[in-house]
């Protein structure tokens, strides 16, 4: 079923794609089914789709607000269906400002969040939507069974997803950086045979910095550029260590921040790496095979791209180190005994007491997830539930 629709969902794009329409389909051998990535054109932020060989969606990113005219039909013709999971990789507004009305209008099963708080309506907005429509939360936090190994989240057909950074609490957030939210982006590395991409977020250089420390294979054949080609990531020492075939660069045409800078262009053209870009080029179309990514950009008339996959070995090349021992002056943090997927909703005990949040038309459990996730927010706090029913509608997450 999953597989007869990204069938289509390929067929569709065939159909629209010039040059490639004529492809006959005809398949002498059995050829892997593909692993696609849409770079959407979300103007400056970041929007990217995977759609696995089985047909599992993962969004990364939700553009900025003004994307989500165009990004909501886009995923309703590539995805039928929630997506099964979303992934902000940080809360900035050009990485969140569509993730609200795609929740709401496409549906989605699971959500990550590197989980940490941010003061902005528009993550505490998107927070209650996550609360109410969406199944699981999750975060990248290390499985406390195994916390010396990375999460994982597998796509079918060897298709892996792997999650480099944070690490909290095995590993502190970054702090004192030029913006600790873009800091703690969440990093994936996602593999399918010689091929990876890498996702990067917003990362600063700390993040490239600190990643280098730890015993992870970077490899990867195509590259999301950090921070929309901002100077001060993609340094050479982390470009040398990903050696991407291919770099994708999400930002906005005329952009105010003089995204991507000349520097970071300057570097990834040194790495060898080619250049794809949303605000030239729209959006980006990448297919990997597991040996090869050809990458298609929807504007102008240059043909695809075919660069080869390089990725040899595993994502982790030993076990992770603990930096807390570094970090908290000898004093391990050791690890929460919640699991990384967190779906049942608490079991209810007498005496609980709800909340709501500042501006939210819904209350909670006092123990619910949401509120654990936004700690500094204002809140109102009922004894009992009689008073919350009065102001107040149950959250969906816990049905108080
Ligand atoms: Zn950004
Ligand atoms: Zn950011």
């Amino acid at each position: 079923m999953a597989f007869a629709r990204l069938l289509l969902a390929l067929f569709v794009l065939l159909a629209a794609l010039p040059g490639l329409a004529a492809s006959p389909p005809a398949r002498q051998e059995p050829t892997p089914e593909p692993l696609t990535v849409y770079f959407f054109d979300v103007g400056q932020g970041d929007a990217a789709l995977i759609v696995s060989p089985t047909g599992k969606t993962v969004l990364i990113d939700g553009g900025p607000p003004e994307a989500d005219e165009a990004l909501v039909p886009r995923l309703r013709q590539l995805v039928q269906g929630p997506l099964d999971l979303i992934i902000l990789t940080h809360p900035h507004l050009d990485h969140l400002g569509g993730l609200a009305r795609i929740i709401q209008a496409v549906g989605a099963r699971r959500f990550m969040d590197p989980d940490f708080d941010h003061p902005s309506e528009s993550y505490r907005k998107l927070l209650d939507v996550v609360g109410q429509k969406v199944g699981q939360v999750m975060t990248p936090t290390p499985n406390p069974v195994a916390p010396e190994t990375l999460l994982t989240i597998g796509l079918g057909e060897g298709v892996t997803l792997t999650l480099l950074w944070p690490r909290t609490p095995r590993d502190t957030f970054l702090k004192d950086t030029r913006s600790d939210a873009n800091a703690n982006s969440i990093i994936a590395k996602l593999t399918y045979g010689k091929t990876a991409f890498l996702f990067t977020g917003d990362a600063e250089p700390e993040t490239e910095a600190y990643l280098l420390t730890r015993p992870i294979d970077f490899t990867s054949t195509v590259l999301k550029v950090a921070h929309h080609g901002g100077r001060y990531s993609s340094t050479a020492p982390f470009l040398a260590a990903v050696k991407p075939q291919a770099a994708v660069i999400s930002c906005g045409t005329g952009n105010d921040y003089g995204h991507p800078t000349g520097e970071v262009l300057q570097r990834l053209g040194a790495v060898g790496a080619r250049i794809f870009r949303t605000d030239l080029q729209g959006e980006v179309l990448a297919v990997s095979n597991g040996a090869t990514v050809t990458l298609t950009p929807k504007k102008g008339r240059s043909p695809p791209t075919v660069v080869p996959g390089q990725v040899t070995g595993p994502v982790a090349t030993g076990p992770m180190p603990s930096s807390a021992s570094r970090t908290t002056g000898g004093k391990v943090v050791p690890a929460s005994g919640t699991l990384p997927e967190r779906t049942a909703p608490p079991t209810r005990a007498s005496g609980t007491r709800y909340v709501s949040l500042e501006g939210s038309e819904v209350f909670h459990r006092e123990d619910c997830r949401v509120l654990e996730r936004a700690k500094t927010k204002e809140r109102t706090v009922y004894t009992d539930r009689a008073s919350a029913v009065r102001e107040r509608r149950p959250a969906k997450d816990c049905d108080p």
